[in-house]
């Protein structure tokens, strides 16, 4: 028997990923970096314990500003705007919709992993250390290790926050070219297309239009 409950997250996942521009958009964006930095630099404060409840006070805020930004962000703009989102890229063939979503569900994602591991490095911190060799030192290799990997995931998804700011802003940028193109085109009847207002022929469908200019309203 299959589970219901899990089906549409497997498929959805792949497709995230590759729309976000895998391992390639992760490897070139300065925020991981960045985010190592700051991990460095913080290394005393992240050595003791109970770092993980600055984690657990602020990201899920910001996790709720994001998700509310996403679903803002998708109901902006006018026609023109909304059908460049769905174009193909030239290159990527992705179009700019996906892009953004798949932008969005990244940093849904990495701040929700963030939280999730905060919580679990909290709750294994509860447990008894073993005491004895070789076991001790392996868990305070363990502990070292992962700790540092909570706090970059701390890091990194606040980072993200900044890109995601610049990401509404460069969606700002096109909807402001959308709408002024908006206002110099118009629409063909039949395909719905952009075309020269003053156009008496679409150059999508072929279709004659009606001239507006020549013709009176009730002829
Ligand atoms: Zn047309």
């Amino acid at each position: 028997m299959t589970q219901p409950a899990s089906k549409p997250v497997a498929p959805a996942l792949p497709g995230y990923w590759k729309a976000y521009g895998g391992i390639k958009a992760l490897l070139k964006s300065p925020f991981p970096y960045l985010a190592a930095v700051v991990t460095g630099l913080c290394y005393p404060f992240w050595m003791k314990d109970g770092w993980w409840n600055l984690v657990t006070t602020v990201l899920p805020c910001i996790l709720g500003f994001t998700i509310a930004a996403f679903t803002l962000v998708l109901g902006l703009g006018g026609d023109v705007f909304r059908r460049q989102l769905h174009r193909p890229n030239s290159r990527t063939g992705v179009p700019l919709y996906l892009k953004i979503s798949a932008i969005f569900a990244h940093q849904i994602i990495v701040q929700t992993l963030a939280v999730v591991f905060a919580i679990v490095l909290a709750g294994v911190w509860m447990w008894p250390a073993p005491d004895s060799d070789p076991w001790a030192e392996i868990n305070h290799w363990a502990l070292q290790v992962s700790w540092g990997l909570g706090f970059f995931l701390f890091v990194y998804s606040v980072l993200l926050v900044f890109a995601g700011a610049l990401n509404i802003f460069t969606l700002a940028k096109m909807i402001q070219r959308a709408a002024l193109k908006e206002s110099r085109t118009k629409t063909c009847p039949h395909c719905r297309e952009e075309i020269n207002p003053e156009a008496t022929k679409c150059k999508h469908c072929g279709s004659r239009l009606p001239d507006e200019a020549k013709q009176p309203a009730s002829a």
